[in-house]
């Protein structure tokens, strides 16, 4: 039987990690851990990078007991990767200039027809002489694939089947950087990972990335999209939430353990370590649901037992 693969962690260095990003973490860790695939790390730091959290973030998820396998990998590092695949889709005529600015396309992708925030190829069928007319213009090009469907369906340990729209999604931005849907699959394939553990507000993402991936003969992943951590209003964890990351319970005088005891508290195990809730861990028995936190509520209690 092959080897099997890796799960890993892929955080944005745009902040400090909070509650959220944590459990996602050490969900995506038991996940890996408990089926024999090893755990890496990679810092998705192509779009806003905030000086010093990276390393905040590493030294965060030591703390909760997340330990990674192999160098941490950076995906400003990784650019002639993600600039192969692009040359063998365009080798391929999977690929297009896009010269519209982003006010151009949200406009377009609000429209009435076709599925929500998907790009309606307004460039797909430009001629050679507008592409030069418009590079001419000095309008910095995108390039877009030029996606040969319009839905792709994943399997997904907790979603089951799940189908959603593909567009002619970004490859590489008009800066010249790789767009995030093509290098996390890139990397993905070039880190071995078979095991994709995340928040399932990137669900909606997942059917693109596995068409790009069958696009580039890569394999698709195994995918568990896990709930997110939702503030008592409904809406995603933030920093105005309160005390929120693992530094501001710290300094109200949680230790590490209490607060992956709260985590696992939230997930209906009892630990107060990583390795505790690994033992316990099975992904059958997830909750499906969101976990509300309450932050003051929260930390009241736990300081009046
Ligand atoms: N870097 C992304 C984020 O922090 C996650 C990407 C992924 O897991 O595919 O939201």
């Amino acid at each position: 039987m092959a080897e099997p693969g890796a799960g890993r962690y892929a955080p944005s260095p745009s902040g400090d990690l909070h509650l959220g990003n944590l459990r996602t973490a050490l969900l995506a860790w038991a996940f890996a851990r408990s089926s024999g695939r090893r755990f890496v790390l990679r810092i998705d730091d192509l779009d806003r990078v905030r000086p010093g959290a990276e390393q905040r973030q590493l030294d965060d998820l030591a703390a909760v007991g997340v330990d990674w396998d192999g160098p941490v990998v950076r995906q400003s590092e990784r650019r002639p990767l993600y600039e192969a695949a692009i040359e063998r889709l365009t080798a391929a005529g999977l690929t297009y200039e896009c010269f519209c600015t982003r006010r151009e396309v949200q406009k377009a992708a609000t429209a009435p027809h076709g599925p929500m925030g998907a790009y309606p190829g307004t460039c797909r069928e430009l001629t050679e002489p507008e592409r030069i007319r418009l590079r001419a213009e000095g309008r910095p090009a995108a390039l877009r694939l030029r996606a040969t469907v319009t839905e792709f369906e994943v399997h997904d340990a907790l979603h089951g089947c799940y189908r959603g729209p593909v567009d002619d999604v970004v490859l590489r931005r008009g800066d010249g950087v790789a767009a995030y849907n093509l290098a996390v699959v890139v990397d993905d394939a070039a880190q071995d990972v078979d095991q994709v553990v995340r928040g399932d507000d990137l669900l909606p993402s997942t059917p693109r990335q596995a068409y790009l991936a069958t696009l580039l003969g890569l394999p698709v992943p195994h995918y568990a999209h896990v709930p997110l951590v939702l503030n008592p209003a409904g809406r995603r964890l933030a920093k105005r939430d309160g005390a929120v990351t693992l530094t501001d319970w710290r300094a109200l005088g949680n230790t590490p353990g209490e607060v992956v005891s709260a985590l696992a508290a939230s997930l209906g195990y009892i630990a107060t370590s990583s390795s505790e809730l690994l033992a316990r861990f099975d992904p059958r028995r997830l909750p499906r649901e969101p976990w509300i936190l309450d932050v003051n509520g929260l930390l009241q209690h736990s300081r009046c037992p």
